[in-house]
């Protein structure tokens, strides 16, 4: 019998718990894994704050949490890429790779997604805010580089969803790009559209926080959409909606040049106005961005490789004994990017 681990655990809206969780049996492709890091997501907080996801309800108990680094503490009898000791990045996705979708090359719209931390399934995916998990080889990836932190890599995950995001525009290369929202999604559009080549990046938000946070992970001007909106007008090739909010999807429709490309990549208010007809006219392409397919190794190396620097999004690390006010301090975007979990 594996030993409970305590987790961090959600039974409604604000409702979260620490209880004890038995890891799962070690298979001969499993490795059992201890804490590194573990970043609180927009997706996290909505859970917490409404008790839901869209769609995604909470109807047990769930472990929130998909964006985690881990040290592996044991390996099932098959496992080849990691030993005890290795720190490793976890891809929290883990499609079924048999439907349609997936033998497509869609893997991140699979029938049959099994999401770390999701309510989107029922039993839910149990997320990795817990002492210990056990999760399979094929999902880790390990970082030999030691001076990388685990909260770094735990960055890794969000990172991916910016290079999804960034991929669904097309080539940005030599582009004016526009992204509304400065929190962590939106710096990892930044990233990403800097790895990608664009011209000149330029982010949006209303607070001074996120955009500070966005001139220091590069971008080339950040701007207050409230107040400036008219300087951001008629002028990008790309607008990557990364704020969740009406007013910032309204700057993006404004923001491109016609021909240009709308991706929505964060969750907006349900039923929202759309000015279809300006879709139309100006021959805009509107696209969503829904995870990540096949990026999340990029996104390893970029971060193992310091090719890209994610420290400065790290705005606290609390130990899971203190979940509750780790999410609380997640809420206040005044003070807060990333805030991390770490095993205690
Ligand atoms: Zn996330
Ligand atoms: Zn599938």
């Amino acid at each position: 019998m594996t030993k409970p681990a305590i987790a961090c655990t959600l039974h409604g809206a604000l409702d979260l718990r620490l209880t004890p969780v038995a890891p799962r049996a070690l298979g001969p492709h499993d490795v059992k894994l201890k804490l590194g890091a573990g970043g609180i997501c927009g997706s996290d907080l909505h859970y917490y704050q409404h008790g839901r996801v869209g769609a995604f309800v909470i109807r047990e108990p769930l472990v929130p949490g998909h964006e985690a680094s881990g040290v592996v503490e044991a390996t099932g009898s098959a496992v080849t890429r990691v030993k005890a000791g290795d720190r490793v990045a976890i891809d929290p996705s883990h499609p079924c790779g048999l439907c349609d979708y997936c033998r497509g090359g869609r893997m991140n719209l699979c029938r049959k997604m099994y999401f770390l931390g999701s309510a989107s399934i029922f039993p839910h995916a149990q997320g990795l805010f817990s002492q210990a998990f056990v999760m399979p080889e094929r999902q880790l990836t390990p970082v030999t580089e030691a001076h990388i932190t685990l909260g770094e890599i735990a960055c890794a995950e969000p990172l991916s969803i910016g290079l999804h995001a960034v991929q669904r525009a097309g080539s940005v290369f030599g582009k004016r790009v526009l992204v509304t929202g400065g929190g962590t999604i939106g710096c990892m559009c930044v990233i990403a559209a800097r790895l990608s080549g664009a011209a000149e990046v330029v982010v949006a938000d209303i607070a001074p926080r996120p955009l500070e946070m966005a001139r220091a992970v590069g971008a080339d001007a950040a701007v207050r959409s409230d107040t400036d909106a008219t300087t951001l007008a008629d002028r990008f090739d790309v607008a990557l909606e990364a704020a969740g909010a009406a007013a910032a999807l309204a700057t993006c429709l404004t923001a491109v040049q016609r021909g240009g490309r709308i991706v929505q990549v964060g969750t907006l208010p349900a039923e929202l106005p759309f000015p279809a007809n300006s879709v139309m006219a100006r021959e805009l392409d509107y696209v969503g961005a829904f995870r990540a397919n096949g990026e999340f190794d990029q996104a390893v190396q970029a971060i193992r490789t310091r090719r890209v620097d994610v420290r400065p999004l790290i705005s606290a690390q609390l130990p899971l004994s203190r979940a509750q006010e780790a999410f609380e301090l997640a809420l206040d975007r005044s003070r807060s990017t990333k805030v991390q979990l770490v095993a205690d």
